[in-house]
């Protein structure tokens, strides 16, 4: 008997399914075309990207074949493919009750969003919680999964980032210690598994059809699911008609802000980091961009800044723009600071998980990075520097998230962000004003000294 749990909920190429696909097991489970004609195009089913403007392709079955380019990340889906799935039965293993074994405490906002999360499971609404960097987002989440599995709900949490994934799970699981966890990610290791609860990339969700009660996308302004069509298609295919959807974000994107305003959509907004204070407002500092002049050791204000952060022994985040723009500047500073030590990270870069370790351990005065740190990474007690502020890869949530990196634990919980700029760009004003309403509102509800 092959294991039909492995396609509950799921739409899966044949070379997925984990089993053989005899003509006896097709005839018991979903057998579905790989292509659909939808609002008169031709569709990938996993992602519904339209195909025509491709040209077909000599194909495996020996025909001419079109295949979806967008999602084949996770195998190539031909247009002569089929997708084989069961309807989701809910029906998992059965755990000692009660699941949850957590015994911290939550800051009155904190338990007022949890509140609402749990409601809206409960009620399959969609909600947005937005809390800022530091507000502690994942301990809200733990009533309304609690709340969910005891009434055998199955709960999907999806991030666009790996390393999301793979800091979450743990957590999950020790607050969860009974409940068994599938976590999916691309080059993930272990086999798939049928499990009530999933912690995946949003990738992933392409590969499920109708699975889930409730969907949580944490970090959904982030980098590939924002703006991707492709993947919010594949959110909605994962959940089922009646179902919630909960999204997490420090920084909504402006349809998603509009929405908030306009009350389209309910929202949660926690505006406080959970040590009670307030969120370090960066200071703008004007600096031409062309003031660096790479052949000399120059005295600009951005190297007597850094100099004097060495000198008190603060550590500190550079954010420069663009890879080139790093390997241009990294000989200066060897130059200007030749007893510090210091490295730079990027996304090309092999070596980023140690360099960034040894940031961690105190072993670096300074790290220089792209914006790849702009999100998920803590450090203790640092200051953060973003040069060139003005450039165009720094977006509002960017320098948000960026300015989040500071003041996030509870034993050095202030500190100082700068941006170096020429330009006034929207970006930076709009994410100063973002800042400051926030410390605003915490203050209103008296959440912060
Ligand atoms: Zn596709
Ligand atoms: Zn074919």
């Amino acid at each position: 008997m092959p294991d039909y749990s492995l396609v509950y909920g799921r739409s899966l190429l044949k070379e997925e399914v984990g089993f053989e696909l005899t003509e006896e097991i097709k005839s018991s489970i979903c057998v579905e075309p790989a292509f659909v004609i939808s609002d008169g195009s031709k569709r990938c089913a996993r992602c519904s990207t339209r195909s025509e403007l491709s040209k077909p392709n000599p194909c495996i079955c020996g025909n001419h074949c079109l295949y979806c380019r967008e999602c084949i990340a996770l195998g190539k889906v031909r247009e002569c493919a089929q997708l084989y799935s069961l309807p989701e039965p809910n029906q998992y293993e059965s755990y000692q009750k009660p699941y949850l074994k957590w015994h911290g405490k939550l800051s009155e906002q904190q338990r007022e969003a949890s509140k609402v999360i749990t409601e809206s499971i409960r009620e399959h609404k969609e909600l947005v919680v937005w809390a800022v960097a530091g507000a502690g987002k994942t301990e809200m989440l733990f009533k309304g999964i609690q709340g969910a599995l005891e009434s055998n709900k199955r709960v999907c949490i999806a991030s666009p980032r790996i390393d999301v994934c793979l800091e979450l799970a743990p957590r999950m699981q020790r607050v969860f210690p009974e409940i068994p966890i599938a976590v999916l990610y691309g080059g993930a290791e272990e086999d798939y598994r049928y499990t009530q609860l999933v912690i995946a990339t949003t990738h992933q969700l392409y590969r499920f059809k109708e699975a889930f009660d409730v969907v949580i996308i944490d970090e959904v302004d982030a980098f590939p699911y924002h703006m991707n069509a492709a993947l919010h298609f594949a959110t909605k295919k994962a959940r089922k008609t009646l179902s919630s959807l909960i999204y997490l974000t420090a920084t909504p994107d402006k349809p998603m802000q509009k929405r908030i305003k306009n009350k389209l959509i309910e929202a949660v907004i926690l505006p406080a980091r959970y040590h009670g204070y307030a969120l370090p407002v960066p200071e703008a500092v004007y600096q031409r961009s062309d003031s660096i002049n790479y052949k000399k050791g120059e005295h600009t204000r951005l190297i007597k800044h850094m100099k004097r952060l060495i000198a008190q022994k603060k550590r500190f985040l550079v954010f420069i723009p663009t890879i080139a723009l790093m390997e241009k500047i990294q000989p200066f500073f060897q130059m200007n600071f030749q007893r510090a030590s210091f490295e730079c990270v990027h996304s090309k870069d092999a070596d980023r998980k140690e360099k960034v370790q040894k940031m961690r351990n105190g072993e670096l005065d300074f790290l220089m990075t792209t914006t790849i740190l702009e999100r998920g990474v803590t450090f203790e007690n640092i200051d953060v520097i973003v040069w060139r502020a003005d450039h165009h890869v720094y977006t509002e949530a960017a320098l948000v998230q960026i300015s989040g990196r500071v003041g996030r634990s509870k034993n050095h919980p202030t500190g100082n962000v700068t941006f170096y700029h020429q330009d006034w760009t929207r970006a930076i004003k709009k994410a100063l004003k973002q800042i400051r309403q926030m410390n605003r509102l915490a203050q209103k509800r008296g959440l912060i000294q």
